[in-house]
């Protein structure tokens, strides 16, 4: 009988798993228990899908490329656009309970950069919880087995993988590790913001698919291109909280200490302007001490509309009817990641990988608002059908080895802070060949001072992703989409491709 492991509980790796145990054993190994841990969960905005009368695939494909930076892989493009009405019925089938309309129809939002209301929303601004909530409890009654460890190598046979090696704490400083085989391996770890010191995401988030995948010698594409998002709550939480764009749909504007519009001269779309924009003038008026924020005070109805950041902001003692929101661009989405064909399929025979951790081409240069968790429903269902058509075998063996009882971790959280703060200064929103070098340097040292201490920790993986991302931004010679250069502001046609990267 085939079997598959699959990594990661978020929408991608649930909904793989789904799929696969109609057909196959299937283990799902997770860093955190069910329900947490997973970016998933804190999806805000929503799912975008053209499902409304006046919308087609072609055009949420052509808004996806618009906002792409010429880099997006047209193919995969109309993948995620067509197949996107098939997969939210399904979640609806499942039990998803998506916003409706007085009609009982689809309540559709408009989002920045979405020619047509095309996002789908649950609780107002709580889509993923639902998501989430949904393909949890469906895992819950399939034949899954679920380990809670964290997954720190790939196991190799040749350049084939055939599983996983993964750490699992038991508590009282005992710990012990699971080797464990299969013959598809899917990774679905999600991104790699917590690799920045300002970040939307759940700690989780440090890039270990792309570590892992790193090290057995797969192929990575797009490393450069990291999306920030422009208005993270900044009252000193982390990570920070999101403030939806929605937000500024409805009509919030960005201002300075001084209540001057931040956006007005900047852009003719003004407060609409992409993301990637608004995330520019928000880095540089906190370079400039300007004090960005949010300014929500005249929507109406706010806590109902709005209840997730209505919450957030009344736990940081602010009134969103009195007072404008403190903002600071955040490390929010990777576009980049392991390449993976329309399949979900890597360079390496035996390993899948799928969401955040994938780089299918879809979003190019820059993510659309609203297509990653649809990108995660599309390709996993991708990736079941690949597998279940091509893998083949009976691995199936789980080793288990207690570990001796640690004396102790060393510390390695003033590392950690110092990894993340790199990263945000030096290869965050504005990035230069002396910035980039300059973080290339400090990842040396920090390596020196760690010796051998550090390594199979979420650590080392942190130093080497974002070791990787700097030398692609290095490499990328040009401003474009989520990728910003000091030293060279304009895109540049000689490199209007996508960059492949290989770490061996
Ligand atoms: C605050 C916020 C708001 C967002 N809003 C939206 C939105 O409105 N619409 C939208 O489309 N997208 C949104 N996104 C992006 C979207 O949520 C993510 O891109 C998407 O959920 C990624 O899904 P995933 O399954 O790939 O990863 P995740 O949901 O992050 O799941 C990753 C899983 O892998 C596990 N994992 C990680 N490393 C290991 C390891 N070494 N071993 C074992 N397990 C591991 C994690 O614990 C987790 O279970 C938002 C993201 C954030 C952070």
């Amino acid at each position: 009988m085939t079997t598959a492991l699959v990594v990661g509980a978020g929408a991608a790796g649930l909904a793989v798993a789904l799929r696969l145990c109609e057909h196959m054993p299937v283990t799902l190994v997770c860093k955190a228990p069910l329900g947490h841990g997973a970016a998933t969960g804190w999806a805000q905005g929503g799912i975008a899908a053209a499902v409304g009368a006046d919308d087609s695939p072609t055009l949420h494909a052509a808004d996806t490329e618009r906002v792409g930076g010429g880099l997006n892989d047209h193919h995969a493009v109309e993948i995620l656009a067509t197949e996107a009405a098939q997969r939210i019925a399904e979640v609806i089938a499942l039990g998803a309970s998506f916003d409706r309309a007085s009609d009982g129809s689809l309540a559709l939002g408009q989002e920045a950069a979405h020619s047509r209301r095309r996002i789908l929303h649950a609780g107002g601004d709580a889509t993923g919880r639902e998501l989430l909530r949904t393909l949890i409890s469906a895992v819950r009654h399939a034949p899954i087995t679920i380990i809670e460890a964290t997954v720190d190598e790939l196991l190799l046979d040749g350049n084939r993988v055939i599983g996983v090696r993964a750490q699992r704490t038991l508590g009282n400083e005992q710990a012990e590790r699971i080797e464990c085989e299969a013959d598809a391996v899917v990774l679905a770890t999600g991104g790699c913001g917590h690799l920045f010191s300002y970040t939307t995401n759940p700690p989780e988030a440090t890039g270990d698919g792309i570590a892992l995948a790193a090290r057995a010698g797969a192929d990575l594409i797009d490393l450069e291109f990291v999306q920030f998002h422009p208005t993270a709550l900044a009252v000193g939480r982390d990570p920070m909280p999101l403030l939806t764009e929605a937000l500024r749909g409805e009509g919030a504007r960005l201002v300075d200490a001084s209540g001057r519009s931040l956006m007005a001269e900047r852009d003719l779309r003004g407060d609409l302007a992409p993301r990637d924009i608004v995330a520019r003038a928000v880095f540089e008026a906190s370079l400039q001490g300007r004090r960005p924020a949010l300014d929500v005070r005249h929507i109406p109805d706010f806590a109902q509309h709005f209840p997730t950041v209505y919450a957030e902001a009344r736990a940081a003692h602010l009134d969103p009817s009195h007072d404008v929101l403190p903002v600071a661009s955040a490390a929010h989405y990777h576009m980049g990641g392991i390449t993976v064909n329309d399949d979900g399929r890597s360079s390496l025979p035996g390993l899948w990988a799928c969401g955040e951790t994938a780089s299918t081409g879809v979003h190019g240069a820059n993510r659309l608002a609203s297509n990653s968790l649809l990108e995660a429903l599309v390709f996993a269902a991708r990736v079941a059908e690949d597998i279940r058509q091509t893998a083949q075998g009976n691995r199936c063996v789980m080793r288990v080895t207690p570990l001796p009882r640690s004396n102790g971790q060393p510390n390695l959280q003033a590392f950690h802070t110092k990894v993340r703060e790199v990263m945000y200064r030096d290869v965050g929103v504005i990035r230069d060949a002396a910035s980039l070098e300059r973080a290339l340097h400090e990842f040396d040292h920090i390596e020196a001072a760690l010796g051998t201490q550090a390594s199979h920790t979420p650590l080392a993986n942190m130093l080497l992703v974002g070791r990787l991302i700097a030398t692609a931004a290095l490499a990328r010679c040009e401003s474009r989409g989520s990728h910003q250069r000091r030293d060279f502001p304009l895109t540049d046609t000689r490199f209007a491709q996508r960059a492949h990267l290989r770490y061996h």
